[in-house]
């Protein structure tokens, strides 16, 4: 009988496929099911910082990434009198790339298949027990040593989890969009801005030498704001510095409103949630998917090293977890200062933005993420 362990992963994104290689890199066995017709992501771009760059070098999908995307440096923010507030935003301790998803997604997916993973579409998942059984819609259920469920909000695998599940509505939500690059772009180049005014963020990132990616946030209660398509001319009158930008939206994003998750556990037996299964967070950090990157190759490391798959799980959730939840915790409180903050009191905020940037020591705490190392031969956490 072959000693090789198995493991049967729900979700072909971006945390599905990168547990999916990490496991597959230590030698076992994958298999995920992922219930669209193909692989492919929604939404546009991704800030893709040191953490979740370290683990795309040590998964071999780094230059892939790195070949497409825009090496950024510096990220500003700027506020509602268009005055730099910061420059280099978290970028003390960091790399940042920004890239297209469908990229940094098929990046990671073509290391996963060559390495072996096999990748079902078509597939949707139903269910998952902790004795290491996914069962999918069809009725067919596949036993394995690991099963992990890595679909997103809307997870089935999480619904078998025991403990406290809370979803909880940030009353905040952002449109993402691509729009076309032309040389004339010159601010974009290798740098990102985000430009704040009253409730409303706009992000202007580029992604690739042919798109800049475009984030509109505000609070729900913005109505014009949130309207799907954009209202271009209500945008415009916030940000009429970003016009040349904001008259190439076109109808490709759509509003959603952020949500937090929060569950009790992570694991039980064989069975884990993964990603924004476990833990959606606001895109505020630019750090929901790079965490999530950075958990699947702890995960993996933990389960393959670890005497158990239970051992293993219970291992990268006590040391990982803390991580995470400082994560969210700092993105949604990034979220409030931006969207909720009341406009009368804008200068206020700038000068506190300012400070902020000049702290050291709080980006040093912001940025906790990407001061751990879970590729390091023993991982800095
Ligand atoms: C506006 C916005 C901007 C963001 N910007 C950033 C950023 O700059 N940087 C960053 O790090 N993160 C960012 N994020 C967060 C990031 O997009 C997510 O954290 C990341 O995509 C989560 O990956 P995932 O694989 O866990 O889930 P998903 O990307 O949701 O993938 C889940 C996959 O599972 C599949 N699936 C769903 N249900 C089933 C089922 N029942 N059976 C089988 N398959 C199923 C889905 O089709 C999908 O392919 C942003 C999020 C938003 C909303």
């Amino acid at each position: 009988m072959s000693g090789q362990k198995h493991a049967e992963i729900a979700g072909g994104g971006i945390g599905g496929l990168t547990a999916a290689l990490s496991l597959a890199r230590r030698g076992w066995s994958v298999r995920v099911h992922e219930r669209a017709k193909e692989l492919r992501e929604i939404g546009a771009g991704l800030f893709v910082w040191e953490n979740a760059l370290r683990t795309l070098e040590a998964l071999g999908a780094y230059d892939e990434v790195a070949s497409t995307g825009e090496w950024n440096k510096s990220w500003q923010i700027r506020d509602h009198r268009n005055r730099v507030l910061q420059s280099d935003w978290l970028m003390k301790d960091s790399r940042l790339i920004t890239a297209e998803r469908q990229a940094l997604h098929m990046a990671i997916a073509n290391q996963a298949m060559r390495a072996g993973v096999e990748i079902c579409t078509n597939a949707e998942v139903v269910g998952a027990s902790s004795d290491g059984y996914l069962e999918l819609a069809t009725g067919t259920k596949h036993k394995a040593d690991l099963v992990l469920g890595v679909e997103g909000v809307t997870s089935r695998v999480r619904d078998q989890m025991p403990g406290q599940k809370n979803i909880e509505r940030l009353y905040d939500g952002g449109a993402r969009y691509l729009i076309r690059r032309n040389e004339n772009d010159l601010e974009v180049l290798n740098s990102s801005i985000e430009c704040w005014n009253g409730g409303r963020r706009v992000g202007v990132i580029p992604v690739s030498k042919e798109h800049i990616y475009l984030y509109l946030c505000c609070p729900i209660a913005d109505k014009k704001g949130a309207e799907t398509p954009p209202n271009i001319d209500s945008w415009v009158k916030s940000f009429p510095q970003l016009e040349t930008y904001l008259r190439r939206l076109t109808d490709n994003g759509k509003f959603v409103e952020f949500r937090d998750i929060r569950c009790e556990k992570w694991h039980h037996g064989r069975m884990a949630i993964l990603g924004d299964a476990a833990h959606a967070m606001s895109p505020n950090l630019g750090q929901a998917a790079c965490v999530t990157m950075q958990s699947a190759y702890m995960l993996a490391r933990c389960v393959d090293e670890a005497p158990s798959v239970h051992q293993g799980l219970r291992d990268w959730e006590t040391k990982f977890r803390p991580v995470v939840d400082a994560t969210q915790r700092l993105s949604r409180f990034y979220g409030r200062v931006g969207t909720r903050w009341p406009v009368v009191l804008q200068d206020a905020r700038s000068l506190m933005i300012a400070a902020m940037g000049r702290s050291a020591k709080l980006q040093h705490r912001i940025n906790v993420a990407v001061r751990t190392d879970v590729t390091a031969l023993a991982p800095v956490l």
